[in-house]
């Protein structure tokens, strides 16, 4: 249809009714509806642009709407996980065998773990939100923890502390903090982080231990001077007994009386090795410092043993030395003291006219000195006891003090040595040893 060339009448196109107007005296005449042609198209067009639009924008928007979905779900995703991470937090926080405890900028309790607020007697709850130092430091201490805390935040160093903390029950808790500040996203201060130790067992512990150790001390100072006394005050009278007994059997006529002094002298001699013996096991135990120097063990032996000539003389016994050479080892001159009693007891356990050897063999790292007697040798349930003080199972008419092995175990000890004693493979007698050190331990 051409634009202008409509023609027709009411009825014939019902469309076209707003087309014809009827003049006042009914005559139906022609109007000219292009322009509403045009604009009915225009709008047409309009409307189905509309339409793509609508269409368009609600394509996008299911789109956006689709991402922002998937969106949410991942946030809920992240949130939960972020919220099974707190938990775990929390829990984690909970059961570590520490108090965990944040404050914030005004020292009000931000966070406390079950342990802190065990340790305090509250449920957390009742912690959370409170003034930490008015509420669960003691009066006397809060100033000084005050000052700390400031010191905190301003940014400061600040070494481990240890105060106390309140319970709920008024007592105090021995508490050692390690103390970091807490900050925000743009690095200010905002509170601080405290990891606490209980430490008041612990404290108490080593005050315990300190005053027994200082007890020790002084007891064993006390020890030390009262073995110095006794052996002081014990020897002075002995070697006066012991001089005027001598002046006696030189001058004395009188065999009876003699013989009498004889035994005064004995006796004394005897005492006064008892006093040298005694102080010299209680000085032992209770040296801690003890100087070690490269001695050789074979000169020492051969020293002490020509103590012994007159003695091995008088008994008609046999000492010989099996070992040649150099055997130096890391040792103190006390372990003189330790061959001296191990030779005298293979003299005093051997048979007039019997036989005693030493030895020394290479033991590796150390030296393994032996002294081996033909004498009475020693049962099996004694060997075990014979090291201890006081302990005696010698025969009959031998004399002794049950301390010279304990003496020589003390030494061989201090030199981180070893000593026993085994029986004389040849038979009768016994091999006392001793294992030394060829050079220092590291
Ligand atoms: P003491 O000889 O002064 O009694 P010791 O401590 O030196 O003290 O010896 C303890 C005991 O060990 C002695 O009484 C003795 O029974 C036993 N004993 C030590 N050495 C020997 C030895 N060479 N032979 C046999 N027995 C010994």
């Amino acid at each position: 249809m051409k634009s202008g060339q409509v023609h027709g009448t009411s009825g014939q196109n019902p469309g076209m009714n707003n087309s014809l107007k009827r003049s006042p005296d009914g005559r139906v005449g022609i109007l000219d509806i292009t322009d509403k042609i045009d604009l009915s198209d225009e709008l047409k067009a309009y409307h189905n642009h509309l339409e793509n639009l609508i269409l368009e924008r609600t394509e996008e928007l299911r789109y956006i709407n689709e991402q922002l979905q998937k969106e949410i779900s991942k946030r809920e995703r992240v949130e939960e996980l972020l919220r099974r991470e707190k938990e775990r937090f929390h829990n984690y926080i909970d059961v570590v065998g520490i108090v965990i405890l944040v404050l914030d900028i005004d020292g009000c309790v931000s966070l406390i773990n079950q342990k802190g607020a065990e340790l305090l007697g509250y449920d957390k709850g009742a912690i959370i939100g409170k003034d930490w130092f008015s509420n669960f430091i003691p009066e006397d201490e809060q100033n000084n923890i005050m000052d700390a805390f400031s010191n905190i935040l301003k940014g400061h160093f600040v070494p481990n502390l240890e105060n106390s903390i309140l319970t709920r029950f008024g007592k105090k808790k021995l508490i050692s903090w390690t103390n970091v500040p807490l900050l925000d996203e743009q690095g200010c201060v905002i509170g601080c982080i405290s990891a606490g130790e209980d430490i008041t067992d612990i404290r108490s512990s080593q005050e315990k231990l300190q005053k027994h150790a200082d007890d020790l001390k002084r007891s064993d100072e006390l020890k030390l001077l009262f073995i110095d006394i006794l052996r002081h005050d014990l020897l002075n009278p002995a070697n006066i007994i012991k001089g005027y007994s001598e002046y006696l059997l030189e001058t004395m006529g009188n065999e009876e009386e003699k013989d009498i002094v004889q035994k005064i002298h004995q006796q004394n001699e005897k005492l006064i090795k008892i006093i040298n013996s005694a102080s010299m096991f209680g000085k032992l135990e209770s040296t801690e410092m003890i100087c070690f120097e490269e001695l050789d063990l074979l000169e020492l032996l051969e020293k002490v043993s020509r103590e012994f000539l007159p003695l091995l003389e008088r008994r008609n016994i046999t000492l010989e030395c099996y070992a040649s050479g150099s055997y130096p080892a890391y040792a103190n001159p006390v372990i003189e003291e330790a061959f001296y009693n191990l030779i005298s007891n293979a003299i005093k356990f051997s048979p007039q006219g019997g036989r005693i050897v030493l030895d020394i063999m290479d033991g590796g790292q150390s030296w393994k000195v032996t002294f081996t007697d033909f004498g009475i040798g020693i049962r099996d349930e004694h060997k075990n006891f014979i090291f201890k003080r006081f302990k005696r199972f010698s025969g009959e008419g031998v004399k002794g003090s049950g301390l010279g092995l304990a003496i020589v175990k003390k030494i061989v000890e201090l030199h981180d040595g070893e000593v026993g004693v085994y029986d004389n493979p040849s038979g009768s007698g016994s091999v006392f040893w001793i294992r030394l050190n060829k050079i220092q331990p590291s």
